[in-house]
């Protein structure tokens, strides 16, 4: 997708909160546990490689990625860290991990078997680096039981020239609530998972088992890796229910700048299916932004920021343009912010999550790269 480099509208990152953040939770940990920056979904939205950038100044010796690709991004752009791929690779690429050095995730027998085979075409080859994953109550990859664990010990054993066990993980399903439930659930998982971990004869290099919301909230539990996402981007992975031990410091902000202004006078229509009427003069604005870059149409009744006042939005969105309500006239290039601060006032990623009943963490990515990306 192209880029809008020539267009009033940006995501703007500030690399000094997403700093502040990595930076905070890494100088948290005890001594030996690493800090692998999770920039799947082109870093939450934010940009994998610049976001990976900082988050090694700030302290992140490693990262995890969600696809291959989007581990060779980063080899490409000169990042030479450990990197794991958290999603299942398909076994006819394992060559090409080995190759660039990038650890995958192993989540079946079955997928080892296929891997090893793959592997075995190719003896010069690196060793591909691989994590077994556990599913200790998550129910999405991993192995469910220690005999299967077993089974897999004993063929990456009898591969040891072709794969090596680098780590061990789980992921937890309830670590960002402390409703009594959900915490019941997280201690649940840690007996399973200490379960596993009593089965193994030796500990892998990387034993991991924390996202955010385990690191900032269960931090007994860490191991000597953490997998740090959103908390890095400065969102709060539970969204208001539980408070986080410093203060997150949100990076991303949506800018753009009004492009026509208008007053209308009353009884007319506003946008698609007119569902909007003036019910007397009013100024009404129209913003060159719309739900192909990721602003959606469930936000037709929120509100953005002009002059660090509230103004609705008025219709409905529209692919690239929507209408705002004014209070007065504003000039062509009035700054209008979506997410962000502006003036006193400020308007969330978690306000708009909310809106559309779902989480920031969706919202954030699906920020399109027709919109630029503006780093300050
Ligand atoms: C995405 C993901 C993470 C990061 O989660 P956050 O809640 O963003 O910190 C960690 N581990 C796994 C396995 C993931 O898929």
């Amino acid at each position: 997708m192209i880029t809008g480099v020539h267009r009033n509208a940006k995501l703007v990152i500030n690399k000094q909160a997403l700093y502040h953040n990595i930076n905070s939770e890494s100088s948290r940990l005890d001594a030996g546990t690493e800090l692998f920056m999770v920039v799947k979904a082109d870093g939450y939205g934010h940009g994998a490689v610049q976001v990976a950038k900082v988050a090694k100044a700030a302290g992140a010796t490693g990262f995890c990625v969600a696809i291959l690709d989007e581990a060779l991004e980063l080899r490409e752009a000169g990042l030479m860290e450990p990197i794991l791929v958290l999603g299942v690779i398909r076994p006819k690429d394992a060559l090409i991990a080995a190759t660039y050095n990038i650890s995958t995730t192993l989540p079946s027998n079955e997928w080892l078997q296929a891997t090893v085979a793959e592997l075995a075409h190719h003896p010069d080859a690196s060793k591909l680096n691989v994590h077994i994953a556990l599913d200790t109550g998550m129910g999405r990859i991993g192995f469910q039981t220690v005999a299967s664990m077993k089974t897999a010990l004993a063929l990456a054993a009898s591969n040891e020239q072709l794969i090596n066990i680098e780590g061990v993980f789980t992921h937890f399903s309830t670590a960002d609530s402390n409703q009594i439930e959900a915490t019941n659930y997280f201690h649940t998982q840690v007996g399973r998972f200490n379960q596993f971990m009593a089965a193994l004869p030796t500990r892998p290099r990387y034993v991991h088992v924390s996202n955010s919301a385990t690191s900032l909230w269960h931090q007994e539990c860490n191991g000597n890796m953490i997998r740090f996402g959103v908390a890095g981007y400065g969102l709060n992975p539970s969204g208001t229910e539980v408070k986080p031990p410093y203060e997150l410091q949100p990076a991303l902000s949506l800018e753009t700048e009004v492009v026509h202004c208008k007053l209308v006078p009353a009884g007319r229509s506003i946008g698609y299916g007119a569902t909007y009427t003036t019910t007397k003069d009013e100024w009404i604005a129209t913003l060159p932004i719309g739900y192909a870059d990721g602003y959606v149409r469930a936000l037709h009744d929120f509100h953005v920021l002009v002059d660090g006042q509230f103004c609705p939005i008025v219709g409905r969105i529209c692919m690239d343009q929507f209408m705002i309500k004014l209070p007065k006239q504003v000039g062509i290039g009035t700054k209008v912010t979506l997410i962000g601060k502006n003036g006193q006032n400020e308007i969330s990623l978690e306000s708009i999550a909310e809106k559309c009943g779902t989480i920031h963490y969706e919202v954030a990515c699906l920020f399109q790269n027709r919109l630029p990306r503006v780093y300050i």
